[in-house]
């Protein structure tokens, strides 16, 4: 997608379009959230290419994009892509089980801890890519009002609240990109995944303003 300078609907038009061509289903919702307290996803699997985004969320288009940089993974990294497919679930299968296990007959969700330990680091490993994907092209094609400071800091949020729901074994109750989270958030992105992997760089503001979203 080359431009100089565009703006958000031209943008969304022109991913619109770049989905369809794919045939994909697009479903762009008037809501300010999709559910599972989730702004979109992009659903690509045999039977199924789906894109969906709460177009009302106060982060609308920053997940467009953000979904569509998924999209251009799986289309221009298809090795990346289906290596996140295998163990991006284990993590939130993991979390959720409590709740799904309404079946007295079924125990316990038998994972092991490297297993978690691996899927917290492939789905770091494809956001972060994502994200760096959407810094790329906001930077050679700049996007009428967008605003680069407080995707960045949503980015942080985003990224970091991985190791929290692992620890904690929760997901967070609120969404985790609320204009009080994000003032505590840094304004710079890391271009290096092993930052991110790393748990001591993940300060006590940061924490502290992100665990409110648990409680
Ligand atoms: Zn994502």
């Amino acid at each position: 997608m080359d431009c100089i300078m565009e703006t958000k609907q031209n943008f969304t038009l022109k991913v619109i379009r770049e989905l369809l061509n794919h045939n994909f289903t697009v479903l762009l919702y008037n809501t300010e959230q999709l559910e599972d307290v989730c702004g979109g996803w992009c659903w690509i699997d045999d039977d199924k290419k789906e894109f969906a985004v709460a177009m009302k969320h106060h982060m609308g288009f920053e997940i467009l994009i953000h979904e569509y940089c998924h999209f251009l993974q799986w289309k221009t990294d298809r090795k990346l892509w289906d290596r996140s497919m295998e163990t991006y679930d284990i993590l939130f299968d993991w979390i959720n089980h409590p709740l799904l296990a309404i079946n007295p007959f079924v125990k316990d969700y038998n994972v092991t801890s490297q297993e978690l330990d691996q899927s917290l680091h492939d789905i770091l490993e494809i956001e972060h890519d994502c994200e760096k994907r959407v810094l790329k092209i906001v930077k050679n094609c700049p996007i009428e009002d967008f605003d680069t400071d407080k995707y960045i800091r949503a980015i942080n949020a985003y990224l970091w609240s991985y190791h929290l729901n692992r620890e904690l074994r929760l997901r967070p109750k609120h969404p985790i990109y609320s204009e009080r989270v994000l003032k505590y958030m840094p304004n710079n992105f890391n271009t290096d995944l092993s930052f991110y992997l790393d748990k001591n760089n993940l300060t006590d503001s940061i924490r502290q303003a992100l665990l409110v979203e648990y409680e």
